[in-house]
């Protein structure tokens, strides 16, 4: 078992962190939450009191941070500074692909090996270990990281060089925004059309408009598997998170030039449910906007 720095230990990292213990690591855990820190040492984790004295004799970091910015900062200040060359260098945040790289390189210039591997799956699969991680970065070096991934998910995919996951990440996570909120624009319509949101739901989950979103995440309450929707639009993937992603998304369309008309409508419509102050909902409550 290996000796494993975990930097980040919020409603995602917590969990990820606990599992990777009950793997039987020796996971050296860092957080600036006192609260955060304490939760990973009943998880079996040891809290460590600095990022920089959590690398000692490690094999393998692993950082779960809210932003680019954050991650930049702990492997400069930290990741750099202080783990030995031979770790293997994971980070599970979601960030822009432009920084991914620029880390990635910059742990090259150092020796060292670095995937990004943001996930898939919420603060429920962080915990029960179901997570999907989408993981850029060399083929050596995804072969050292996916035993590590695999202790707290259940699918690894290698997606290339390094940049790939997180590519995969906001691709991804532009097309759920957008039929996201195409399901729920149907919903509504098909409403004022006088039609029973069940009998949509029945025959739209069998024809061509289909989605994740209608199947597995239906946005009305009573409607398909349990959801959010049916807890008044609590727990699940908070719309900010979305939105942090579409912009995300937005930023590297622009960087690469394409042409994502569908993904900048999301964003827009997001950023104004976002914005109006209300509590922290899930992303399907956006629904209650269009209604
Ligand atoms: P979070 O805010 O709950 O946790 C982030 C943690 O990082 C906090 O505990 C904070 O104290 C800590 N932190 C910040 N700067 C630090 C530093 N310099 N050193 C040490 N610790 C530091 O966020 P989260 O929900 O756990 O999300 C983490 C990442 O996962 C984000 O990039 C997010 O976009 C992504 N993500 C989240 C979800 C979700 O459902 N929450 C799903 C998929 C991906």
């Amino acid at each position: 078992m290996a000796r494993i720095a975990f930097i980040g230990l919020g409603n995602m990292g917590g969990g990820m962190a606990a599992n990777l213990a009950k793997a039987g690591h020796d996971v050296r855990a860092f957080d600036l939450s006192a609260d955060a820190l304490a939760a990973a040492k009943a998880a079996g984790c040891l809290p460590i009191d600095s990022a920089v004295a959590a690398m000692d004799g490690v094999e393998a970091v692993v950082t779960m941070l809210p932003a680019g910015t954050h991650v930049e900062r702990v492997y400069a200040d930290a990741v750099f500074a202080a783990a030995p060359p031979s770790a293997i260098l994971i980070d599970c945040s979601t960030i822009d692909v432009a920084t991914a790289r620029r880390v990635a390189e910059a742990a090259q210039a150092k020796g060292m090996m670095a995937v990004d591997a943001p996930v898939s799956g919420g603060i429920a699969a962080a915990k029960a270990g179901t997570l999907t991680f989408m993981v850029g970065g060399s083929e050596q070096a995804f072969r050292r990281a996916e035993p590590f991934l695999s202790a707290m998910g259940q699918a690894v995919i290698h997606a290339g060089g390094n940049g790939a996951g997180q590519a995969a990440k906001i691709c991804n996570n532009m097309l759920l925004g957008a039929t996201m909120i195409a399901t729920c624009e149907a919903f509504v319509l098909a409403e004022k059309l006088g039609l029973k949101a069940q009998t949509f739901y029945d025959i739209a989950s069998v024809s061509s408009g289909q989605s994740w979103s209608m199947t597995k995440y239906c946005p009305v309450p009573g409607v398909g598997p349990e959801t959010p929707a049916d807890h008044d639009y609590q727990g699940g993937f908070a719309a900010a998170l979305m939105l942090k992603d579409l912009k995300l998304a937005m930023q590297a369309a622009q960087d690469a030039g394409a042409a994502t008309p569908m993904g900048e409508r999301a964003a827009e419509l997001y950023t104004a449910f976002v914005g109006e102050g209300q509590p922290p909902v899930d992303f399907s409550g956006i629904i209650r906007t269009l209604r």
